[in-house]
């Protein structure tokens, strides 16, 4: 008799399920149906559930037989963990099936990735280290920059600064306003090659219509970046092989040539070598920024050379037709003079009184001339101070015979307002005269009605000059301006009132020259006062003498 009852397939052997129960690797039986048939101890740990919840189960990961792939597998609780997953067909309990092997890799992935972490950190820093240092170089650059108008020393100045930091050597060449190329800077990071890199500038100078990269970007007005350069690449730049020979000796790897452009125009061109290192993308950019801020100094320096010539011609041609105009005008007057000494005969009342016009006319033109002159030598530094012990109410006393007739000629009041003490002061009087004189030529044409006074005082340790009007005034917006050379206040009586706008700027030179001030302070529509302080010579501080 046999018993007929399920027919028990062969369950593999209990040794083998020993060696399969003390693998270190998760071994996991999946059907054909995708259900979990077996599960060993070390995939109940994996998967963090016991053999009972994952009996029967869908497996759901897959089970490409022959290849590994990594899973995450999620524990109750969230903990996650990684495994190396691998599957092969086989039979089980006479179906088909999977043995899924599982390899817990959580370890080496949490390895992997601080490894790669700590990589990006030291990227990091190292990218905020080169960027600090970048900033810093740049900063450095402009502070040059701005402590020099002379861009020949600067830009030597710029070129021993990019290296080490931008370049292991470097060269800058400016374009010349005769249209040549001139090499005003070279520096080589390391100091012994200085002498071969002076041989290149001698021998190999750079020409505009010259293969070198510099001449490219000049004339291309773009930067030229060979971030690797090989032989033949330096073959086509340079003019034979001596050349080449000699920049091979210097050390070249890789090359960033950047014109140097400011305000669209192209001046220059910075060539920087890499000996030893590779430039980069990034390295292009700070080298755009150092050529941007080099193209800048150079503009200023040209701008500010010009402006210098400008000027420098002005005060010459002011000087040279002040005399021109000098000598003509001597001539009119003598000759009035003597015409109205009736030395050419009688002159009759009438023409006695054009006479006197043609000489007023002559000192008024005198007056400009002198202004011209006086602010030109100034211009130049030629005044000089003769200066002596002196009361300044002479000088105002004599001030006012000067401007009493100017005065009267506009019904004017002149008032002098004087101490009863001497204002001793060790000046130029002459020079203290004319100031007054602008002053108070000013005051009288810029008032109608009412009184011009100049007043001495005392506000220790200085004497003070007042000049006082009560005429149109001078709006805030005015008060500094007007002390510029031949700067005036528009205004619609202007061409009655002439005059050439020197006066003031000659009178605050004169000042500053005798160790004083001119101020101003005015009311529109009511006055001005203008104050000339003048250090006390009885002051102890300004070395005089208290007794006197
Ligand atoms: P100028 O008198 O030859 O024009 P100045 O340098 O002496 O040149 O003066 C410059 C300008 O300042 C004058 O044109 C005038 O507009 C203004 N100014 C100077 N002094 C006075 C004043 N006392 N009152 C009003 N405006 C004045």
């Amino acid at each position: 008799m046999s018993t007929v009852g399920p027919v028990r397939p062969p369950r593999p052997d209990e040794r083998l399920r020993q060696i399969i129960d003390r693998l270190a690797d998760g071994v996991v039986v999946v059907g054909g149906d995708g259900l979990v048939r077996f599960v060993n101890p070390a995939a109940q740990v994996l998967f963090g559930r016991g053999a009972a919840e994952l009996l029967g189960r869908e497996f759901g990961f897959p089970t490409l037989a022959g290849e590994t792939t990594e899973i995450d597998v999620v524990r109750p609780g969230g903990a996650t963990a990684a495994a190396e997953l691998r599957a092969v067909e086989t039979e089980w309990e006479g179906e088909p099936a999977y043995i899924v092997s599982l390899r817990d890799v959580t370890d080496r992935r949490e390895a992997e990735e601080r490894r790669r972490q700590a990589e990006a950190e030291q990227a990091a820093r190292r990218d905020a280290e080169s960027e600090a240092r970048r900033a810093r170089f740049l900063s450095n650059v402009s502070s040059v920059l701005s402590s020099s108008l002379d861009y020949h020393a600067t830009l030597s100045v710029l070129a021993k600064l990019a290296v080490p930091e931008l370049a292991d050597w470097c060269v800058i060449d400016v374009l010349e306003e005769d249209g040549r190329m001139a090499r005003v800077a070279a520096a080589h990071a390391e100091h012994e090659r200085e002498p071969l890199l002076a041989v290149l500038c001698d021998e190999f100078p750079p020409r505009m219509d010259g293969p070198s990269v510099g001449a490219q970007a000049l004339r291309s007005g773009t930067p030229v970046y060979v971030p690797r350069v090989s032989d033949e690449w330096l073959e086509g730049v340079t003019t034979g092989p001596e050349h080449a020979a000699l920049i091979r000796a210097l050390g070249i790897r890789s090359l960033i040539a950047v014109p140097l452009v400011a305000r669209t125009e192209t001046l220059g061109v910075a060539t920087l070598v890499g000996a030893t290192r590779g430039y980069r993308r990034n390295d292009l950019a700070t080298a755009e920024d150092f050529a941007q801020r080099a193209a800048l100094s150079i503009s200023n320096a040209r701008l500010y050379a010009a402006a210098q010539e400008a000027s420098r011609a002005k005060s010459e041609f002011l000087a040279v037709m002040s005399h021109e105009l000098r000598t003509p005008l001597n001539a009119v007057m003598g000759y009035a003079d003597l015409l109205q000494a009736g030395i050419g005969g009688a002159v009759s009342e009438r023409q006695r009184g054009y006479l006197d016009r043609i000489k007023e006319g002559a000192r008024h033109l005198e007056g400009i001339i002198d202004e011209i002159l006086a602010f030109s030598r100034m211009e130049a530094g030629q005044e000089a101070v003769r200066a002596r012990r002196v009361d300044l109410r002479d000088v105002v006393r004599q001030a006012g015979d000067l401007l009493r007739p100017l005065a009267r000629q506009k019904s004017l009041e002149l008032e002098l307002r004087l101490p009863p003490e001497p204002a001793i002061v060790e000046t130029d009087p002459e020079k203290v005269l004319q100031i007054l004189r602008n002053l108070g030529t000013n005051a009288i044409k810029f008032t109608d009605q009412g009184q011009v006074r100049i007043e001495a005082l005392r506000d220790h340790p200085h004497h003070l000059l007042r000049i006082v009007d009560t005429g149109i005034g001078i709006r805030r917006e005015h008060r500094e301006r007007i002390f510029e050379p031949f700067w005036q206040v528009e205004q619609s009586n202007r061409r009655e009132v002439g005059g050439t706008g020197l006066g003031l700027a000659v009178a605050r030179r004169l000042a500053e020259l005798l160790g004083g001030r001119l101020t101003l302070e005015s009311a529109p529509g009511r006055g001005s006062t203008f104050t000339l302080a003048l250090p006390a010579a009885d002051n102890p501080e300004n070395g005089g003498d208290p007794s006197a």
